[in-house]
């Protein structure tokens, strides 16, 4: 079984990551709540991330992949 890692870079630190704080449907992406707090405060991302929400935190792990590779 091939196991495939999507990498994603961090709008912030622009390091890649695979798990982290998804905006915006993967507008923009966080590896860390550090990192996400540089644009935004916890309240901006619950109201992003409520039910009808379009940001999350995640992961890019080849069983939770619902990405692209880009
Ligand atoms: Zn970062």
């Amino acid at each position: 079984m091939k196991t495939y890692l999507l990498l994603f870079q961090c709008d912030t630190c622009h390091k890649p990551t695979i798990e982290g704080y998804c905006i915006d449907d993967g507008a923009e992406h966080y590896c860390s709540d550090k990192c996400l707090h540089e644009q935004m405060t916890d309240e901006e991302f619950q109201e992003m991330s409520g039910e009808d929400g379009t940001s999350y935190i995640s992961n890019w792990y080849e069983d939770s992949m619902t990405y692209k590779s880009f």
